[in-house]
């Protein structure tokens, strides 16, 4: 006999992950033997740095293989308020939680701060799992539109002010920005302190791009003066650190928003796995010369991504951060998610429609790729007539 299931409400509210489906196609039709150039999930094409490999492997010799405190070791904590107040955040260890990865610490935050009919403002394009967390939390969304500002927020402060009112309860900015790599300046984030601190507004910033960054020199929102009270900083290994797998990330927050949180975090995770957070403070402490390595062959990347959308005829705003580029596709309803369907079908390239991020029009690459990966995939974008 069959059974007739009766879902909850809020798991029809959203779909899946539209940057892990993309990824997910590429592997299956990469398993049938298909050469696919896939540049749809953003993770970087680099082993995890050899020292953060044998720490990890090392403390499962060693036995660390049981729970953890809920929040994280207290020498992980130290190590990440260390490198917050480096950045000219006050942090203290108890303001720490460590997650499994930052969407752990992202989706916390969500359960904790917003309640049915709450009002959570998203700037897009917006990493697509931002609006998933806030739905299943029973948001109402309000965007603002960066895309006719070449993604950038300074000059939509007028739209953030007419938007943001005494009822928002939450604003998430990400910079640098999946997916457009955009780093915002301080004028611009001083303009989202002004207005948060105007309405008593709570801010999420996720921050886990900052140390991916070519020409700019990004400031953590809540080293402004009057931000640390009012700011959750996300931030994680998984992209400075190739340690995607891992899943490592944290939240660092004023402690009522720790107190809420680690609720959430110990009735669902209990902690993150013990060996993994040993490995992640010898990341924090030891591997910035491989970091500046990686961020070096990112940075050609973007160049020459840009270089090639330029030789098609294709201007883009050159991303400051992260390995992400939006690449415009031609104008018309749903057109992007036809151009990525044709790009994996026929040209085998895997790219995220920009719809996942709020963003039609655009596609998504990444870029997180080997340079005669990315020369393959745009020469097949060019022959099926994609760019
Ligand atoms: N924030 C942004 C903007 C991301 O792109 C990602 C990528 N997965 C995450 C958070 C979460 O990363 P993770 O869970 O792997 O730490
Ligand atoms: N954040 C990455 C991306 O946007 C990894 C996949 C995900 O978690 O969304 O591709």
């Amino acid at each position: 006999m069959s059974h007739e299931w009766n879902f909850a409400e809020r798991v029809g509210r959203v779909e899946p992950s539209a940057t892990v489906a993309v990824g997910n196609k590429a592997s299956e039709l990469t398993e049938q033997g298909v050469d696919v150039v896939d540049l749809s999930v953003g993770e970087p094409d680099f082993p995890t740095p050899k020292r953060i490999r044998e720490t990890g492997q090392q403390a499962i010799e060693a036995g660390h293989t049981g729970y953890t405190s809920s929040n994280g070791l207290l020498e992980l904590r130290k190590a990440v308020s260390t490198d917050l107040k480096g950045k000219g955040v006050a942090c203290e260890p108890d303001n720490v939680i460590v997650s499994p990865g930052a969407k752990q610490s992202l989706f916390e935050t969500m359960q904790a701060l917003v309640d049915e009919g709450d009002e959570v403002v998203l700037l897009d394009p917006a990493w697509v799992s931002y609006e998933a967390m806030a739905k299943i939390a029973g948001a109402d969304l309000t965007r603002i539109d960066l895309g006719q500002h070449e993604f950038q927020l300074e000059p939509a402060l007028d739209e953030l002010t007419a938007a943001l009112s005494n009822e928002t309860q939450l604003l998430v900015v990400n910079s640098p920005s999946n997916p457009t790599g955009a780093v915002f300046s301080d004028a611009a984030l001083k303009g989202v302190r002004d207005l948060a601190v105007e309405h008593g507004i709570t801010v999420i910033s996720d921050e886990i791009y900052d140390r991916i960054v070519y020409d700019a020199d990004p400031t953590s929102l809540a080293s402004l003066d009057g931000m640390a009270e009012r700011t959750v900083t996300v931030n994680g290994f998984s992209k400075a650190y190739a340690m995607t797998g891992w899943r490592l990330g944290y939240l660092a927050a004023p402690e009522p928003l720790v107190s809420q949180v680690s609720k959430v975090h110990s009735h669902s995770v209990t902690c993150a796995a013990n060996f993994v957070q040993r490995a992640g403070v010898e990341a924090l402490r030891s591997v910035e010369t491989e970091v500046a390595e990686m961020v070096a062959a990112f940075e050609n990347r973007r160049d020459l991504v840009v270089d090639l959308l330029a030789d098609r005829g294709k201007e883009i705003p050159r991303p400051e951060g992260a390995f992400y580029a939006m690449i415009p596709t031609e104008e018309g309803p749903n057109d992007d998610m036809e151009w990525c369907d044709r790009a994996i079908e026929d040209a085998h390239v895997a790219a995220v429609p920009g719809t996942a991020f709020n963003a039609p029009g655009y596609a998504r690459i990444s870029y997180a790729a080997s340079e005669g990966r990315l020369r393959e995939g745009f020469s097949r974008l060019a022959e099926e007539g994609l760019i």
